[in-house]
């Protein structure tokens, strides 16, 4: 069985829906940093203030923000977990690698979900958050290609990589994701 899980895809594939589903059945630590960065605005915190502008244009928040959130959440936990919504690029990849040689928990598997843009498009726009416009969706699928996108040659190469159809249903997608996590 596979413990120390990272939900790689585009915006809308399901990996936050996903990762909440397994981390349920197996007792694991679900770490979302789009949920932890949205519960910051919520709180009205510094860092939410900081983070709120550039969530609302669908960019991506500093690198040393998340990696502060991470590695505190990781720190304090014993046992495995799931990564959503982080890394988002390769220097967050490089930097994650460095904390869990450290913490000795290194990621068993990458489950990438894959998913055609228009499908993507249409259950964002049915989602109805804060920055699901489609001028900020289209950004978002922007900034996943170019900054994200390179973490599937990252963790293909480091032989991590597994990729999940992420097609029909929540349950069909989540006996996929089930099968190959073991
Ligand atoms: P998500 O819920 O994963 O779609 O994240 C929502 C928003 O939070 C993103 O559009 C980013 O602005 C921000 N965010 C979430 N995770 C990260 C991350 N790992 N690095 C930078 N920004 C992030």
């Amino acid at each position: 069985m596979t413990n120390r899980i990272l939900f790689l895809g585009p915006p809308g594939a399901g990996k936050g829906t996903q990762a909440e589903r397994l981390a349920a059945d197996r007792e694991l630590l679900h770490l979302s940093t789009g949920e932890l960065l949205r519960a910051e605005v919520k709180a009205g915190s510094t860092l939410g203030q900081e983070a709120e502008a550039v969530m609302a244009r669908g960019e991506l928040v500093s690198d040393a923000l998340v990696l502060a959130i991470v590695r505190h959440r990781l720190e304090a936990h014993t046992g495995g977990w799931l990564l959503d919504g982080f890394p988002r690029n390769v220097a967050q990849a490089e930097a994650l690698t460095l904390l869990l040689e450290e913490l000795q928990q290194p990621i068993e598997s990458v489950l990438l979900l894959e998913l055609d843009d228009d499908e993507l498009i249409k259950r964002l726009l049915s989602r109805g958050r804060d920055d699901d416009n489609e001028a900020v969706i289209r950004n978002r699928l922007v900034v996943y290609q170019e900054q994200t996108e390179p973490l599937i040659a990252f963790y293909r190469s480091r032989n991590l990589l597994v990729p999940v159809d992420a097609t029909g249903s929540i349950d069909a997608i989540a006996q996929r994701v089930a099968a190959v996590v073991g």
